[in-house]
């Protein structure tokens, strides 16, 4: 068998059985990050992204945001667990022909995410490589109350998320987005969400991800969707790359969450659906209905 026909998610599936993890591991894979001992109160978090050239970015763009998306899709996956970022590694694969300039503002576009998230990078790799490839694996801290995972969505909660969804490639966003950490801080701090994740799949799939590991299903208002400017519902759901933040909360947070933001307009947190019991009702964006 080919890996196109497996996919990602099978490929990783399988990958799992080769992983082996002792019992100090409290979440491996299968979350944003994962999850490890670190001290009475807090936990380590632990995630690493891949970007490639020609698949995730062409030599085209812009070195200082190629820079900036790699080290803010894993602060993303860090803010995604409830937790606050802090140290990073970069392995890089340059090809030799590369202007030494390319390199130093991709690094520059790390460094002012770096300052503007408090992540020190303190280390890294570098090879030659037939295209350029860059891989950043942070390391973050949550306080144990506050760790999010994807499985802890339960049958009435409201699903939320931080802002519009779909057309990320065309308008750019996927290389200048703001990883959510201030959302995900206030929501752990004061609303204490059920479930949390970030979407950098596309709603429908990642919805998908929180219900498959949450034994759930869920109904979502289209019409409540927030959408970027020019996405049709279709992008909305299908589009990947928005690196907002998905997640869920008992009702009776989710209409103190909403009273609060009548008030106080700091962030704005979408409520686009509710979660069910009926597991039938999940993965597949067709099967989702209104509530
Ligand atoms: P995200 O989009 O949040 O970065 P992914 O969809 O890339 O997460 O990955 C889903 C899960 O699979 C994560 O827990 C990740 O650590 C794990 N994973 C992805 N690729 C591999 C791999 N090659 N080997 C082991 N685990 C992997
Ligand atoms: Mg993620």
């Amino acid at each position: 068998m080919k890996i196109s026909q497996l996919g990602e998610f099978g490929l990783i599936d399988v990958l799992k059985k080769f992983s082996p993890v002792t019992k100090e591991v409290i979440k491996g894979i299968g979350d944003d990050a994962a999850v490890l001992p670190f001290s009475k109160t807090e936990y380590l978090l632990f995630t690493t992204d891949m970007l490639a050239q020609d698949v995730h970015f062409t030599l085209g763009m812009s070195a200082q945001a190629i820079g900036h998306k790699a080290l803010a899709c894993s602060i993303s996956d860090i803010a995604a667990m409830g937790g606050r970022p802090t140290f990073a590694v970069i392995s890089i694969g340059i090809p030799k022909d590369l202007p030494v300039r390319f390199i130093t503002e991709l690094y520059q576009g790390i460094k002012l995410t770096a300052k503007t998230f408090d992540v020190s990078i303190v280390g890294g790799d570098t090879i030659k490589a037939d295209k350029l490839v860059i891989n950043i694996a942070l390391l973050g801290q949550v306080e144990k109350k506050y760790l999010t995972l994807r499985d802890g969505a339960k049958p009435g909660d409201w699903i939320f998320v931080t802002g519009p969804l779909g057309g990320s490639f065309k308008s750019g966003r996927h290389l200048n987005f703001t990883p959510r950490v201030a959302q995900a801080r206030f929501l752990v701090e004061n609303f204490t969400p059920n479930a949390m994740m970030d979407l950098s799949d596309g709603l429908a799939g990642d919805l998908g991800h929180i219900l498959k590991e949450s034994r759930a299903g869920a109904r979502l208002d289209y019409a409540a969707i927030p959408r970027n400017k020019g996405a049709s519902l279709e992008q909305a759901l299908n589009d990947g790359e928005d690196f907002e933040l998905l997640c869920t909360l008992s009702p009776k947070t989710a209409r103190s969450l909403m009273e609060w933001q009548e008030k106080r307009k700091a962030f704005y947190f979408y409520p686009i659906g509710v979660i069910t019991k009926d597991v039938k009702e999940k993965i597949n964006s067709k099967s989702f209905t209104h509530f």
